[in-house]
């Protein structure tokens, strides 16, 4: 196969005539419109790992392209009339980013290949980062280091990138690197050619010199199954994502009050910090709990029913405080969390009242629970209705 775009991958624009137009559903099958083929294409159908293009026939926008066989498909939602001439119009922006990270892949994996004899197995073009798929189980930052430096050098040269085509079962294609042709693939062989570096069977659309592939940087490496995921962004995307580290970067210097340098030392100190005052408010919390417990057990008019609700409070607040109250005979509901949110509660008491009870409580709170040997505790939705709880375990109990 070949079309326009891939004779020409900074064309942007084509005329060309509609071939056929049918009804047709969108590949998840919710939408009806129209697959259009047309006498030629500058919109690339997805191959070789590249996404398909997206742009507009005569202003009607292309949702997505594939290739079946020797034609490229063109999925839209407004029927085009067969035989008439129309002008594509392709989205450069989304192509020329395919472009350069395409590219940039041919690139580490002759440079990863030629260096480490690691082979690329697959890759992804991903909407944020792509990967490479390496056949060795590890890579070292220092050689992920001189990967990236290599690749920037090569870059620096400005090395042409060519196009080349041959036909198949040629002995020109005996070296060439490839991961085999698609079963449908028809006519010659296209080869990417980087010059001095590398040759390679694809069909994607490429750059035509490194320069355009501005800088190349390689993320990270993960280990997953014996192989290695090296993540990289090639071209505008390193820009675009160093736009974002400044940002980043000058809103920690704000909120941390100092540069850079000591950002992750700040950030340690302020987790630090927290864990430590975590553990103080828990503490006090649980003494809390105690000092709400004697208060309770030496009140000169002692109550067989306690109702506490604390906003600040958690499990171990109420575990405490039941732990205290019930062992003398008291019936408590308690409850933690915002005011008029949804929290925790605990009913605890004497077993056949707390059975009775709890699914009502639970009911009241628009919550759910359960719990056994006079205990149940569960997740309410509205905190705001504990009054009403606290009425219905008084009745309940005056009832007996
Ligand atoms: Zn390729």
């Amino acid at each position: 196969m070949s079309f326009f775009c891939q004779r020409d991958s900074y064309a942007r624009k084509l005329d060309a005539q509609v071939v056929a137009c049918t009804r047709a559903k969108s590949e998840d099958g919710k939408r009806d419109g129209f697959e259009v083929e047309l006498s030629d294409t500058v919109l690339f159908p997805e191959g070789g790992g590249q996404p398909d293009d997206r742009g507009t026939i005569s202003g009607v926008a292309v949702e997505r392209v594939v290739r079946r066989g020797g034609s490229a498909i063109h999925f839209v939602t407004t029927p085009l009339d067969v035989g008439s001439t129309v002008q594509l119009e392709i989205d450069w922006t989304r192509r020329f980013d395919h472009m350069q990270q395409h590219t940039g892949q041919h690139l580490i994996t002759a440079i990863a290949d030629a260096k480490f004899g690691s082979k690329t197995v697959s890759w992804c073009l991903g909407p944020r980062k792509s990967f490479l798929e390496l056949d060795c189980d590890k890579l070292s930052q220092k050689q992920i280091n001189e990967l990236e430096v290599d690749a920037n050098q090569a870059i620096r040269n400005q090395v042409s990138v060519n196009l080349k085509i041959f036909e198949a079962g040629s002995s020109e294609l005996e070296d060439v690197r490839s991961r085999g042709l698609p079963d449908d693939h028809v006519g010659p062989v296209r080869i990417i050619e980087i010059e001095g570096i590398d040759s390679n069977m694809c069909c994607g659309t490429h750059v035509s010199n490194l320069g355009h592939l501005q800088a190349i940087k390689l993320l990270y490496a993960e280990s997953k199954r014996g192989h290695t995921l090296l993540y990289y962004l090639s071209g505008q995307r390193v820009l675009d994502y160093l736009h974002k580290a400044v940002d980043t970067e000058r809103k920690m210097t704000k909120l941390l009050s100092c540069g850079p340098e000591n950002h992750v030392g700040a950030a340690e100190k302020v987790l630090s910090t927290q864990k430590s005052s975590a553990k103080t408010i828990r503490l006090q919390l649980r003494e809390i709990a105690e000092l709400l417990a004697y208060k309770y057990l030496h009140a000169e008019e002692k109550e067989t029913i306690v109702c506490v609700h604390r906003d600040d409070g958690d499990i171990e607040f109420m575990n405490v405080l039941a732990g205290e109250l019930v062992p003398h005979g008291i019936l408590c509901l308690i409850s933690v969390g915002p005011e008029k949110g949804a929290g925790q509660f605990l009913l605890a008491g004497p077993d056949a009242l707390v059975a009775s009870l709890g699914p009502k409580v639970a009911e009241c709170l628009q919550g759910k629970g359960g719990g056994r040997k006079g205990r149940f505790q569960g997740k309410a939705t509205k905190l705001s209705e504990r009054k009403k709880a606290e009425d219905l375990i008084r009745a309940e109990v005056s009832k007996n």
